[in-house]
Parts: structure tokens; C-alpha cells; sequence
């Protein structure tokens, strides 16, 4: 079982995080017990990653391929393709990559 070590987005620590139900759309929340507010697991899916996928969906629906979406944004087709479908596919993408990405190694 993957266990989560989320981090909260206020204090940036990870220590005194705890589960706080989920979300309208079923995303999971969280309580940070240091500074008491609560967040939301996709909150963590990286800035970066979210606003590169956003760009993708926005370019590929002015038509764009994805050989030109890449060219522009300076990624990979594959790496286009693949948020493509991504962002194709429902919200639970969000949350599985915050997963894969949170995921503690032992
Ligand atoms: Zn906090």
C-alpha cells in the first residue's frame, strides 16, 4: 500500500499532516496540524506540470500537432502525447500522479 507523505502548502512540512475527508469532486483533503489549515492532494501536483499540461490541451485545441506543440513548448512528441491523453482522461489523473509522485521510497 503506498502510504502518502503530502506536504502542506502553507508551512511546508510533513510531519503533522493528517486526512480530512475529501473534496466535492472526491479528491482527497488534508489538515496540516501545525498551522491548522487544510488542502487538497492536487494542490501538489506541481505548478510546472499543471500549467505545461494546460498549454497542451490549449495548443492542441487550436489544432496544433503534437510535433509543433513540442517544438514550442521544447518537450518531447512522446512527453505531448502522453499529457495529452492524460488530460484527456478524468480527474483521477491528478491525484494517481500526485501519488506516483509522493510516493515514499523505503
Ligand atoms: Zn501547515
Amino acid at each position: 500500500m503506498i502510504r502518502l507523505n503530502p506536504e502542506c502548502p502553507h508551512c511546508h512540512q510533513k510531519d503533522a499532516i493528517r486526512k480530512h475527508g475529501t473534496s466535492k469532486i472526491g479528491l482527497q483533503r488534508y489538515l496540516c496540524r501545525r498551522c491548522n489549515k487544510t488542502f487538497q492532494a492536487r494542490y501538489y501536483y506541481r505548478a510546472h506540470d499543471h500549467n505545461l499540461s494546460r498549454q497542451i490541451g490549449e495548443l492542441a485545441q487550436n489544432g496544433w500537432s503534437s510535433q509543433k506543440i513540442g517544438r514550442h513548448l521544447r518537450i518531447s512528441v512522446n512527453t505531448v502525447n502522453r499529457r495529452l491523453k492524460n488530460i484527456t482522461t478524468d480527474k483521477d489523473y491528478l491525484v494517481d500522479k500526485w501519488i506516483s509522485n509522493n510516493e515514499i521510497s523505503s
